[in-house]
């Protein structure tokens, strides 16, 4: 098809991040036009149902009118205002109140930033000024595992534990050690139970911070499900195991929910669906439904008073971003979490959940569909070239990506990560859209095979 207008000014214009740009000129970009509920629509008019919210993150669809009343109000009132210095404004205050009270953990202060990138930035350094502050300056390293995606900033990018984001870019730096993905069914030995794959994650996480030694080690960093190393599901008892591991060596626990916040897993966090306490946690995404861009941090009690005894020290803390905790950013945000209550998201994610997941059991029906998984409102279809043995196909073969076309093609959002495609829909889909999304997957699939 030849490239419309606007389509080869974006070729000649834009460089697009996460794109195979030497094959983005045949392909050419998808360039989106306006939005309403869970449709988006493309320049030309065309129509496609969102299966992703964006980047897992807009939550409550495209073009909610309170979102957008939230956001124009604030604009008229005071359109920038920063919290350096010790100034502050109403919808920050407001927005770090809601935070508190829905936190899973017992949470002092909320540290905002401009995005979930950002917000893991400043996990680490605050984990390295903490330690500092302790008089333990040796206690410096941080946990990640393989196929976590943490961001791309250059602490956050080493976080991640994906080649792609590391390949030749010089990451990851150095302090930044990657410890097990938790994927049975990718994994696990042949015949290893659940509880025994577990078991041995934890003994090697053990004996990474043996080997390490524990005094050196400041964090651990996870996310409940894994969402773009592959929307992958902890086992059984994963964080039940990992937990006191991490508690015995005073290592802090970083829980990063900037896609499992806010509803996505039926709760609001994936702590409280995985049954877990962290120390920390890093919010973005869905936490303004991404109508503006925001990161928070939350913080513990005893890092707060660390900090403050610190920076008795050193004369002021010294960490802050000119757009963290932007006016229009916590406006929209403390929005966001009043339409989840009072709509009762999560009791949607809920109730849809089941249907979701039949879904899901079904494709995994289909021959080139390996593993089919999801939990709330998000899911993972891994595509094997064998499915007795879970053989991959060729790391060139790129059948996800191919699929995702299909699907484009058929009027559908969705996102190839490696051999799996990911699926995670703004939670205010109705069953009807729900059903006429997998329609149109499943005859992606087909179309794929
Ligand atoms: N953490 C997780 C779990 C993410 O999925 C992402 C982005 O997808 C990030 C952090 C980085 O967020 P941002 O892209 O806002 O920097």
């Amino acid at each position: 098809m030849p490239l419309t207008n606007v389509q080869a000014r974006d070729l000649a214009t834009i460089l697009h991040p996460y794109t195979p740009l030497h094959t983005l000129p045949q392909t050419g970009p998808l360039v989106l036009d306006h939005g309403k509920g869970v449709f988006v629509y493309d320049t030309q008019g065309n129509e496609y149902i969102e299966g992703m919210s964006g980047l897992w993150c807009a939550g409550l669809g495209f073009g909610d009118e309170e979102l957008i009343e939230a956001a124009t109000e604030q604009m008229h009132k005071l359109p920038y205002y920063h919290l350096f210095g010790g100034k502050g404004m109403e919808p920050a205050i407001e927005l770090g109140e809601k935070l508190k009270e829905i936190a899973p953990m017992p949470v002092s202060k909320v540290f905002f930033t401009s995005s979930g990138s950002e917000a893991n930035d400043t996990q680490v350094k605050l984990a390295w000024y903490y330690n500092n502050a302790l008089g333990r300056p040796e206690k410096k390293k941080i946990i990640s595992r393989m196929k976590a995606y943490h961001g791309v900033t250059v602490m956050s990018g080493s976080l991640t534990g994906l080649p792609i984001v590391h390949g030749d870019f010089d990451l990851p730096v150095a302090g930044v050690l990657h410890t097990d993905c938790p994927h049975h069914y990718r994994f696990a030995e042949p015949g290893e139970s659940e509880a025994d794959f577990v078991a041995r994650l934890a003994a090697n996480l053990t004996a990474l911070i043996e080997e390490e030694g524990p005094e050196t080690i400041a964090a651990f960093i996870a996310e409940p499900i894994m969402g773009a190393g592959g929307v992958i599901l902890p086992p059984e008892g994963y964080f039940q195991a990992i937990r006191p591991i991490l508690a015995e060596h005073d290592i802090l626990f970083i829980d990063d929910e900037v896609i499992c916040g806010f509803g996505r897993t039926g709760n609001w966090w994936g702590a409280e669906t995985y049954g877990f306490e962290p120390d920390t946690l890093s919010a973005a995404k869905q936490m303004t439904s991404a109508y503006a861009p925001l990161g928070a941090v939350l913080v513990p009690e005893r890092m707060v008073e660390a900090f403050e005894a610190e920076s008795a020290k050193l004369g002021a803390f010294g960490h802050g971003f000119t757009y963290g905790g932007h006016p229009l950013g916590c406006a929209v945000g403390a929005k966001a979490i009043e339409i989840y209550q009072k709509r009762d998201i999560i009791g949607h994610v809920r109730k849809l959940a089941p249907q979701f997941e039949a879904r899901l059991a079904k494709l995994a029906d289909h021959p080139l569909v390996g593993e089919a998984r999801g939990k709330g409102l998000i899911g993972g279809v891994e595509l094997v070239a064998d499915k007795a043995t879970k053989r991959p196909f060729d790391a060139k073969a790129g059948v996800a990506g191919r699929m995702v076309k299909f699907a484009e093609a058929r009027g559908a959002i969705l996102r190839p990560i490696g051999d799996t495609v990911a699926l995670c829909p703004p939670m205010v889909i109705t069953e009807a859209e729900l059903d006429l999304l997998f329609d149109k997957m499943e005859a992606a699939l087909n179309d794929a095979e």
